[in-house]
């Protein structure tokens, strides 16, 4: 049983990073638990991050994610490339288990886990991403002017980012694998009148192309089984995302989508000492920034909850 922390962060993306520069800042001597295998978060699978303020050409994104781990260790926040297996978060004293089995124990906890964006599992997916392969329009959908491009999906979330990439891109085509869609009635009309975006019923992404670079993709008609090559430039994968919530389960409040619920705008969630932040909580906005900006929140808010204990 190791000593009582101040704060164990859970998670190493732009939340938790920045909440572990905030108190490490603050003298708090941070844990921070990373990840096993994906330490540095969302952003250690893309390439340029244009929408990060501060860089003015742009940065890639493990890059800047090394720079925010860099800038949370210089102040003292001590880091673990390892995975929580388990918490109890609802005593005093809250304690959170490594892989290893050791019980680390906390006055309070900030949760950062991430969310993950649902994948369509084809093989090239992982190896093309960034390189036409997204999962977010709001970030990437500049570098896609006047190309042709497709968005999979048929929920509110598929035809919006169909609706914004109409702006930049030659045409949308819009892959749904029913034939009628899942999106609010407004947002299916907004898409309908849109001249720029089609769509493709019925059918799904079976295959990826392209060496580097996506170039095209391979659609199968699910009633029929019929092929089509659909020769694109960008992919958007429009079809979920599951927040990192299943540690707690029965201890935190989730949402209907399984996202964690917070008192807003504070970062506290249901139990004392427990905050949380960044895409585990929010499934409206999803930037680096403003996974960021709450990080910042949540240590500000764990900061004040330990200075009111003493
Ligand atoms: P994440 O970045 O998801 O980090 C969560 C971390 O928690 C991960 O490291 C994970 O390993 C760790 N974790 C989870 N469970 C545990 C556990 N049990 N124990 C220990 N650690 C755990 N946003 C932009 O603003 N601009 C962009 O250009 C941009 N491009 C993107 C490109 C891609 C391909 C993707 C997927 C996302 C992109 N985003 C972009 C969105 C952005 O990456 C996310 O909004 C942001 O990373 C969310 O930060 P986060 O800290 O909440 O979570």
């Amino acid at each position: 049983m190791s000593d009582v922390r101040n704060v164990i962060i859970i998670g190493s993306g732009p939340a938790g990073y920045t909440a572990a520069l905030y108190t490490a800042r603050a003298s708090l001597k941070p844990l921070v638990f990373e990840g096993a295998v994906t330490a540095g978060g969302a952003l250690m699978n893309t390439t340029d991050v244009e929408n990060f303020p501060g860089f003015r050409e742009g940065i890639m994104g493990p890059d800047l994610m090394d720079n925010m781990r860099a800038q949370a260790e210089r102040f003292g926040a001590e880091l673990v490339p390892d995975d929580v297996v388990a918490v109890d978060l609802s005593e005093e004293i809250k304690t959170v288990t490594d892989s290893a089995g050791t019980v680390h124990r906390a006055k309070s906890v900030i949760v950062s886990t991430g969310s993950q964006h649902r994948k369509l599992g084809l093989p090239r997916e992982d190896e093309l991403s960034g390189r036409g392969v997204s999962w977010c329009a709001t970030c990437d959908g500049f570098f896609f002017k006047d190309q042709d491009i497709a968005v999979v999906g048929g929920g509110d979330t598929a035809l919006e980012e169909a609706t914004f990439l109409s702006r930049f891109a030659k045409s949308v085509t819009v892959i749904h694998r029913r034939d009628a869609l899942r999106a609010s009635k407004a947002m299916q009309e907004r898409a309908f009148a849109d001249p720029k975006i089609k769509f493709i019923w019925d059918s799904e992404v079976a295959e990826i192309h392209g060496d580097n670079k996506l170039a095209s993709l391979t659609l199968r008609n699910v009633k029929t089984d019929e092929t089509a090559e659909l020769p694109v430039t960008g992919l958007f994968i429009a079809i979920g995302h599951d927040p990192r919530t299943e540690l707690f389960k029965g201890q935190l409040k989730l949402d209907d989508d399984g996202y964690l619920k917070v008192d807003a705008p504070s970062t506290r969630t249901n139990l004392s000492g427990v905050f949380a932040a960044g895409d585990v909580v929010d499934h409206t906005y999803r930037q680096a920034i403003t996974a960021a900006g709450t990080g910042c929140s949540a240590a500000l808010d764990a900061e004040r909850f330990l200075a009111a204990q003493q």
